[in-house]
């Protein structure tokens, strides 16, 4: 059931996006790289945002803000909310910070309301999710779960400063990074509420959604070898035209894909050898990108691209090489936790969804820790990474209010829902 008592104030938020989008380099929408200063004047606004709200705040070695919110009973497990206050170069004003900005309000309304959870709330702003300064992603919250490694910290930006450099610059001594790390023992679970990403909420006409999990990626390289020929003199019947080949696959993996959703595969990018309008393209090289939640029918969709690329070569008398570049587990939403999310949406009178994740976010590094659970929020169009992101205020202000009911679902109602793990 819904807390009808306590108002999730939509316009706080709004306003709340704003002042924090306004801490940015220079640049076509928010700019806000890890341990730059206009990282720590995002940081000083939230530190001021988590007193207002009743919460202690604290800064760990790896420059986390993470404010406090005591319960009623002080040894009680605390529960995590938590995202990125870092952005991608022209990023939007959404991604990340909507998380953040979203667990200030829910214990706002809880210290305006003079209301205290059995169990502390811990609201996180992530130092370095994006990865863009460090190219090290999950950068917090890793150290958070206790899985960050020491070399990371001798990893350098473009202008040659190490992120321990970054670090002790500000004053922290991230030598002690180990510091940062949370007991599981302590822990309740995590949630993250964070925009969609993505277009499929809008097509819905939904506000927000659950997610079910984060797929997994694998990542390969590949190579179509043909013969280059004259653009002018050689018969189209008797070429090994390798990007007329590729092109074929293509469209099988776009075929294969459809007949598999959630799963998506995308060819992002492509190389045409020699690349001259005269010349017949004699090989390709390119990237196949794979991602869904269950591994098995990934693996089988993949054993299916593949054959399909074996018989378009060998009709076509080409040569197929392949290699796999990376690849990423799957994360899992706890159950108890998408149930009681689930029930938190249907307490504010929504249809509930399920959504799959196609973007990692800093729950799969807190999915070393302890139990975790997302909301998604609707934005415009689906776009993201872009000066273009939009989410509304209603339905940032929903998002809040299905965020806190269910944390009282969590904290209050039913703790009960926490004790099966599934991993
Ligand atoms: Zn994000």
């Amino acid at each position: 059931m819904a807390d009808c008592k306590l108002q999730i104030n939509g316009q706080r938020i709004a306003r709340r996006i704003e002042e924090l989008a306004s801490c940015s380099e220079p640049s076509k929408g928010v700019t806000r790289l890890s341990f730059t200063k206009e990282f720590q004047s995002g940081q000083k606004l939230v530190e001021k945002w988590m007193i207002d709200a009743g919460m202690t705040v604290r800064i760990d070695n790896l420059n986390n803000i993470i404010g406090r919110y005591e319960g009623s009973k002080p040894d009680a497990p605390v529960i995590l909310i938590g995202s990125h206050l870092d952005t991608v170069i022209n990023g939007g004003k959404f991604d990340g910070m909507l998380g953040v900005i979203s667990g200030i309000e829910i214990v706002n309304v809880l210290f305006e309301n003079d209301t205290r959870l059995e169990n502390p709330i811990e609201i996180i702003g992530f130092c370095d999710e994006e990865g863009v300064r460090f190219h090290s992603t999950f950068l917090g919250s890793k150290a958070i779960a206790g899985t960050f490694s020491e070399e990371t910290l001798a990893v350098k930006d473009e202008q040659g400063v190490s992120l321990a450099g970054a670090l002790q610059q500000l004053g922290l001594a991230p030598h002690n990074y180990q510091s940062a790390a949370l007991d599981p023992k302590n822990v309740l679970g995590y949630l993250e509420l964070h925009i969609e990403q993505g277009p499929v909420l809008e097509a819905e006409g939904l506000p927000c959604g659950i997610v079910s999990g984060i797929a997994g990626a694998s990542r390969y390289s590949f190579k179509i070898t043909g013969f280059a020929g004259h653009a002018g003199t050689v018969p189209v019947t008797l070429r090994k035209d390798a990007l007329a080949g590729t092109a074929e696959w293509i469209i099988e993996i776009e075929r294969l894909a459809k007949e598999n959703v959630p799963i998506v595969a995308t060819v992002g990018k492509l190389q045409v050898v020699p690349g001259a309008s005269n010349v017949i393209p004699g090989e390709v090289n390119g990237t196949l990108d794979i991602r869904d939640t269950d591994v098995q029918r990934k693996n089988e969709v993949i054993k299916s691209i593949f054959r399909a690329a074996e018989e378009i070569c060998e009709k076509r008398k080409l040569t197929f090489h392949v290699e796999k570049m990376m690849e990423t587990a799957p994360t899992l939403c706890n159950n108890g936790i998408t149930a009681a999310i689930e029930s938190a949406i249907l307490a504010n009178g929504i249809k509930p969804i399920f959504l799959v994740s196609g973007a990692g976010h800093d729950a799969m590094a807190m999915a070393a820790l302890t139990k975790i659970g997302m909301i998604f929020v609707r934005c415009k169009e689906g776009i993201s990474h872009n000066p273009e992101e939009f989410a509304s205020v209603k339905d940032m202000e929903i998002g809040a209010k299905v965020l806190l009911d269910t944390v009282i679902q969590l904290i209050v109602k039913d703790k009960n829902i926490l004790k099966e793990r599934v991993i």
